[in-house]
């Protein structure tokens, strides 16, 4: 009988135990002398424990278990959503001191040139730019947070192989167009990263589950401490019940569910040993994001006409951070905001913010240049002031 891919959870001991358990219960004879490049969240420029960046005690736990397990060199590397220094962002999440702390190298990707992919039977990246470091390890070690995901659903370990995507290679899989009549559902981007999921996975994924993000993720969400770690070998294996631990269920997870289908794996728990048996005793339940951005914001009027996510994912963040500054600008009681190179055929209300180069128009809208804009430029285009909160803006 074919043995089960094993998938290891942990809980209840917090992001440095849990993460360093579960790895340690995997046979990792095959690290010894091995060079390890370990790949966390830290894509952001905020502290620790907020449910965007991996928690930094979990990489002190990985680290501890590679190095018991007698691995060689083992390095942390990143490459940072767009406008954010890779450095800079290991220092404020605080992996920068764990890296000092055990003396590994931290690694910002996009230091060097890139090495050109081709992705064959692609859906829709044919060919793709990866961050060269990748190549110089042996054993690339894939740690997430555990989030969700407006977008795609979640980001665990497979999606965090985005970020091995040189500079703004990662908004270029967020500007695919949508496929004509797709919904919110985002199918282009779910079937780029399935794309990138053909030519890049990791060796061994490491959830870490101590404190993640719920609802409109991956930086918009709540924070929700759910204390737990999963490892293993197996790439869709440990997402597959990464979700489960999320309260969720991986086959509703479009690109894990296209992984899955092209790669020929199981995508239900049944068919991983997963240990302990009993692992869903210690589930927390993520509220998923939701489906419709009215339903988290009734006093929106988004028209949403051929955008791309880079545009949407602004439009959330900014709503999340100064819908209360907006009350001057609603028109009729609501905001009207517009994206996407469709809108200029749309007769819209005065007064209506038309977000990114896409959707310049002549006539009376508030016009935000950008591809996509940030959202403080949104909030200064309109109201003509610089914003008071002084947070970064990750999108
Ligand atoms: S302006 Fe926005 S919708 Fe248009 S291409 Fe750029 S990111 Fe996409």
């Amino acid at each position: 009988m074919k043995t089960k891919p094993i998938v290891i959870v942990t809980a209840g001991d917090g992001p440095f135990a849990n993460a360093k358990r579960a790895l340690a219960q995997l046979d990792l004879a095959g690290v010894r002398g091995k060079r390890v490049l370990v790949k966390p969240n830290a894509g952001r420029l905020v502290g620790p424990a907020r449910g965007i960046n991996t928690h930094p005690e979990a990489l002190a736990g990985v680290i501890e278990s590679l190095r018991e397990a007698g691995a060689g060199d083992i390095a942390i590397g990143e490459s940072p959503i767009l406008g954010v220094k890779t450095l800079e962002a290991f220092e404020k999440s605080g992996m920068a001191e764990v890296a000092r702390r055990y003396g590994c190298a931290l690694i910002d990707f996009d230091a060097v040139p890139p090495v050109e992919k081709a992705i064959p039977d692609a859906r829709v990246v044919t060919s793709t730019k990866v961050c060269a470091p990748i190549y110089e390890y042996d054993v690339l070690l894939s740690l997430p947070v555990a989030k969700c995901h407006m977008h795609t659903g979640v980001t665990l370990g497979i999606k965090n192989m985005k970020g091995c995507l040189y500079r703004r290679e990662k908004v270029r899989y967020h500007q695919l167009e949508y496929p004509p009549g797709a919904a919110w559902g985002e199918r282009t981007l779910d079937s780029a990263i399935s794309d990138l999921a053909m030519i890049l996975l990791p060796d061994i994924t490491v959830i870490d589950g101590s404190v993640g993000m719920e609802g409109l993720g991956p930086s918009g969400g709540e924070r929700i401490e759910s204390d737990f770690a999963v490892a293993s070998f197996h790439p869709l294996g440990a997402d597959v019940v990464g979700c489960a631990m999320m309260g969720l269920d991986a086959a509703e997870v479009a690109h894990l569910r296209l992984v899955a289908e092209r790669r020929g794996w199981p995508i239900d728990t049944g068919a991983y040993d997963v240990r302990p048996a009993d692992f869903r005793a210690h589930h927390a339940d993520y509220r998923k994001p939701p489906t419709d951005i009215s339903v988290a914001y009734p006093d929106v009027v988004l028209y949403d006409v051929e955008s791309c996510s880079a545009c949407l994912s602004t439009v959330m963040l900014f709503l999340k951070r100064f819908k209360d500054d907006m009350s001057q600008y609603l028109v009729d009681g609501k905001l009207h905001i517009a994206i996407g190179k469709g809108v200029r055929e749309l007769d819209l209300p005065e007064g209506t913010i038309c977000v990114g180069n896409c959707a310049k128009r002549s006539g009376t809208c508030f016009f935000v240049p950008g591809c996509p804009p940030v959202p403080t430029r949104i909030y200064e285009a309109i109201t003509g002031e610089e914003p008071d909160k002084n947070e970064p803006d990750v999108s």
